[in-house]
Formats: C-alpha cells, structure tokens, sequence
C-alpha cells in the first residue's frame, strides 16, 4: 500500500476517467485522488498506531475498474489502493456499520452455503434437461455468476426500500442464522431470470457446437468467493478457494471453462495466489469458439467492453472480431483503453453511486444510435438492461450460428 500510494504526484489526471467522482457529485474521497490521499492517511494511521479514521465508504465504492491506472503518468492504481484498504478495513474496525454488517454477512453464508444467498439449488436449474459429460476432465464452471444476477439486483433494491437501520439488523441476523439467507429466493427479478438462463443455455450450446465435451457440477458447483476476495476478506478467501479447489480435485478436472470475466480473472490470477498446486488449464468460453461459423448481417450493433478483461493483463478473446465479422460493430466514445464500467461492483453497498454510473454508461452506448447493446459480463448486462436493446454475447452468437 505505501509503496502504491507514496507514488503519487497529486496530478489529478486519474480523476477524468474515474466514474464514481462524478456519480457521487464530485465529493473527492469518491474519486480515484482522493482515494490515493485516504490511502496515504491510513498508512500513516497504521505507522503511528492511531485509529481515528472512518474511510471505508471510499475505498467500497471503488469499482476497481483500473481505469484510473490507464492515465496516471506515475503508475498509481488507485484500484489496487481501494482492494489494499479494504483489507486493512476487514481486519480493522474502521467500516461503517452497514458496511461491515452486509460485507460479513455475505462472507459469513458464502462460507457456510459455498454460495452468498444460499442459493446453489437455483443457480443449477438453468441445465434442466441438458446432458453433461460425467467422465470429462474439463469442467463447465459457470461460479454462480450469470445466475445470481436476478437476485443480487432484487437485494439492491430492497436495502433502499428498508432503509439503513433495518437492513443493518438483516444482516446481523442473516449472518448468525446462515441457514436463513435461502428466503432471498423469492426476492428474484423473474424476466433478469429468464434472460441470464437463455444466456447460460446459449453458451452451453455453443460449446457444445464446436465439439467440446465437458461436466458440470449441478447443485453441487460452488460460487468461487468473488465478493470475498473483492470485499478484502483474504483470510477467509484463502480457505474458501481451497475448498472450492478440493471440489476440482474430487471431479478429476484438469481444464477450466470459465464464463464471465470476474470468475476468469479470479481463477486465473487470484487461485494460484492463495491455493498451493492450483495447476488447472483456465480459460474462457470464447477461447472455443473461434472456428465456428457465423451469418453476416447488417445489424448495426455497439459492444460494451468488460473493464475486467480490456483495462487487466488479461488476454484478448477476441470477442470485438467475432461480433465485428457478425454486425456493423460501434464503440462508444469510452472504449479499449478508457473504457468505462457499468457501475454494477457498488450495486450492494452503493446503489446510488452504481445507477448514477450505470446511467451515464448507457447514455454513452446509446449514442452511438445503434439498434442493439451488446454486454459480455453478467454484472455488466444487469446494470445497463434499462431497455430492450440490451442483450448478452452469448445469446447474439447463437442466433447468428450457421
Ligand atoms: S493520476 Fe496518478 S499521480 Fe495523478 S493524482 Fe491520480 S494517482 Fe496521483
Ligand atoms: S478503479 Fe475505477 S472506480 Fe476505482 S478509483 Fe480507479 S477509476 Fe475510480
């Protein structure tokens, strides 16, 4: 953290592309600089054992998006500043009580139901009737992601309709009683359902159409502790990727599918971090499908890049040229390198900041006046479905399979 934040030389360029600055009306802490000197405040606080700040709505605003480490000349992440300070927050008692309540919440059920709601049953009826591979070492790992969406978005809401206190007191509740956290079933957007589960069968049947053969662990596959490690708690991270390391072992996988850029880029770069021997070939769906063919049309279409995959070191899946040899493809004005999130990251602990940034995205992505919005993130396709026009890659493809 020193090391990241001493860096900086208060040029203030980080805060032109930072998205939740200006969603958050300009209050400086809620900016990538401003984060940078709280960031400095509390390695200061660390060194001279003084306890005196409260600055974790910061740092859990931060969508880390990275987008800030893209235009600063002295190479500061401000991204990375927020992760660092949410770990110190974790171990500290500096978060604020909704904050702390939900994050421990969450990570509480995560590790007792190897899911954060509690809601591995549901997040497997998407396969109902789809055949898998028992035998197959490659494993169809979906980590909940595309599933949880209806649900997560449901929970959004309902922390705004209850109000701080109540949902404070869930929480605390929810957290001794994990068994309990089952209930938010009923609290499902049932059409963000409907699409995310013609958006799992897509890539099911495109994987399926370049011939690849694969399992898929049903009720038993486990979410792989994103909000854990995103919320800071690595501790628990650490035991909770193990566990869901020893589930891999116990099915003989050795090659990953993964789906959405969150769980790619924690498998891929995080697992190995913190699980001893994670050796698993880790890939994404699109890697598979590049010889496919599809049907040129004329649609005129405009892709919203995933700030997990364009603005990390991740490798470029090739997902512009396949919707790009599909469609008249556009680009917003923010696009590859300053690409802007969809705000979905601050949906929970946030959701005002989240929708103010959401908006602004899409806003961006419909001027380009294109008949369609292409996403190609669970979190990112939950946040921008304000309309119609926006629809996942997944299922884009498939209806332009030859
Ligand atoms: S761009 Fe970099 S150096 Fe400039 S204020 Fe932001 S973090 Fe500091
Ligand atoms: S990671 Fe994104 S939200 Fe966080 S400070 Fe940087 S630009 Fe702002």
């Amino acid at each position: 953290m020193e090391d990241e934040v001493s860096k900086c030389i208060n040029c203030g360029f980080c805060e032109s592309v930072c998205p939740t600055l200006p969603s958050a009306g300009f209050v400086a802490s809620h900016g990538a600089r401003g984060r940078v000197d709280l960031g400095l405040s509390l390695v200061n606080e660390i060194r001279t054992g003084k306890r005196s700040l409260r600055v974790s709505d910061p740092f859990y605003s931060c969508l880390d998006c990275f987008a800030c480490l893209q235009v600063c000349p002295a190479g500061v992440n401000a991204g990375k500043v927020s992760h660092l300070a949410r770990e110190i927050i974790a171990e500290t008692d500096l978060a604020l009580p909704q904050e702390k309540d939900l994050a421990a919440m969450i990570v509480s059920v995560t590790m007792e139901k190897m899911n954060p709601l509690g809601l591995r049953r549901e997040c497997a009826r998407w396969s109902s009737g789809l055949s898998f591979s028992k035998n197959s070492t490659t494993l169809l790992y979906t980590g909940n992601m595309y599933q949880l969406m209806p649900y997560s978005f449901a929970l959004g809401r309902a922390g705004k309709i209850l109000g701080e206190e109540a949902f404070v007191s869930a929480s605390r509740f929810i957290r001794k009683h994990p068994d309990i956290a089952g209930i938010t079933a009923f609290m499902k957007n049932a059409p963000m359902e409907k699409n995310v589960n013609l958006y799992l069968r897509s890539i099911y049947t495109l994987l399926r159409k370049a011939g690849i053969s694969f399992q898929y662990l049903g009720e038993e596959e486990p979410y792989p502790g994103t909000f854990i490690y995103d919320l800071g708690y690595i501790n628990e991270f650490s035991i909770y990727a193990e566990r869901v390391t020893d589930i891999f072992r116990r099915r003989n996988v050795t090659e990953i599918i993964t789906i959405d850029p969150h769980t790619y880029d924690l498998l891929k770069n995080q697992y190995p971090r913190y699980v001893k021997g994670f050796d698993f070939d880790v890939r994404y769906y699109a890697e598979y499908l590049q010889n496919l063919e599809f049907r040129k049309t004329g649609e005129r279409v405009t892709f919203h890049e995933p700030c997990h995959f364009v603005l990390r070191d991740v490798k470029d899946f090739d997902l512009k040229r396949m919707i790009g040899n599909v469609s008249k493809m556009e680009l917003p004005e923010r696009s590859g390198k300053r690409v802007m999130c969809c705000g979905g990251p601050a949906e929970l602990l946030f959701p005002d900041i989240s929708k103010n940034v959401s908006d602004e995205r899409f806003r961006q992505l419909k001027a380009t006046g294109t008949e369609s919005i292409i996403t190609a993130c669970p979190v990112c396709f939950s946040n921008l479905k304000k309309d119609d026009s926006v629809e996942d890659v997944s299922s884009f493809l498939l209806r332009h399979l030859m």
